[in-house]
């Protein structure tokens, strides 16, 4: 059985992440930390059209947290065998604004989150010899930007752990890959402003903003359609930086 944990998935590109994999036969587990709501409606939703869904509420920077939500879908469906990284936070700041508080938290969930994840998820993946693990960082997880200093470490940082990891896993059956979009239509990029995000797309080569199922499908090629890639990132980002 495909068995899909999508972290962050009650809205955005986890939520058209998890409708796309769903629909590709995953059983897919919607973990949201708030917006129970939004989760609730997803999970109806998929369930109507006679797909397996479940939501669960877990801080993905909660180890403990992680291990129930990951146990809870090992109850309904079986053990994950394909975790998507999605859950993310981001502010803009300048670097000397930015509190010791906040520099912690986004390391916790960002980067933190998928250590969590991944720790719960791998000693089945182990076991099976097979697992396939998609980390979401950023074109700021490969590229440099202003104001954008703490968010843009966690995502080169997930970088470093996609490719170190995939290294270390692959000789035992286990994918590690990395999406990183570019700008994407979502609640996470509407406090830039509607002026700000109109300049953005007239720099995108494709000349629009991305649509979180375009990562969506980003994500079921690496799951499902690239069995000889491990270690890699696709850039989804609409020719942003060539
Ligand atoms: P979003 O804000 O709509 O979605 C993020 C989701 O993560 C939300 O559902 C949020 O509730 C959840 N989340 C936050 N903290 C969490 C925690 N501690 N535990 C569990 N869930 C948590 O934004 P999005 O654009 O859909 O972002 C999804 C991912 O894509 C993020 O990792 C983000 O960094 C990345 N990304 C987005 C863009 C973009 O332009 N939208 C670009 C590059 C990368």
């Amino acid at each position: 059985m495909k068995v899909a944990l999508i972290t962050g998935s009650s809205r955005g590109i986890g939520a058209a992440a998890a409708e796309t994999l769903a629909r590709a036969g995953y059983a897919v587990c919607i973990n949201y930390i708030e917006r129970q709501d939004k989760a609730e409606e997803l999970v109806e939703k998929l369930t109507r059209e006679g797909l397996q869904a479940i939501c669960v509420q877990a801080d993905v920077a909660d180890a403990q947290a992680v291990k129930r939500m990951v146990q809870r879908v090992e109850q309904e469906f079986g053990p994950v065998t394909l975790l998507v990284n999605n859950a993310g936070i981001s502010e803009q700041h300048q670097f000397q604004d930015i509190s010791p508080e906040w520099w912690k938290r986004i390391f916790d969930v960002n980067l933190g989150g998928c250590f969590n994840c991944i720790q719960a998820v791998l000693p089945h993946m182990l076991h099976e010899h097979s697992g396939c693990i998609i980390n979401i960082s950023s074109i700021w997880g490969q590229h440099g930007a202003s104001c954008e200093v703490a968010y843009s470490s966690t995502k080169h940082a997930i970088i470093g752990l996609t490719r170190s990891l995939a290294a270390e896993l692959a000789p035992s059956g286990i994918r590690v890959n990395c999406v990183a979009p570019g700008v994407i239509d979502t609640d996470m990029v509407q406090v830039l402003g509607k002026e700000t995000l109109d300049m953005l797309a007239e720099e995108i080569p494709l000349g629009r903003l991305g649509k979180p199922q375009e990562i969506a499908q980003s994500i079921l090629f690496l799951a499902d359609y690239a069995s000889y890639t491990t270690g890699q990132v696709i850039a989804s980002d609409g020719g942003f930086i060539l």
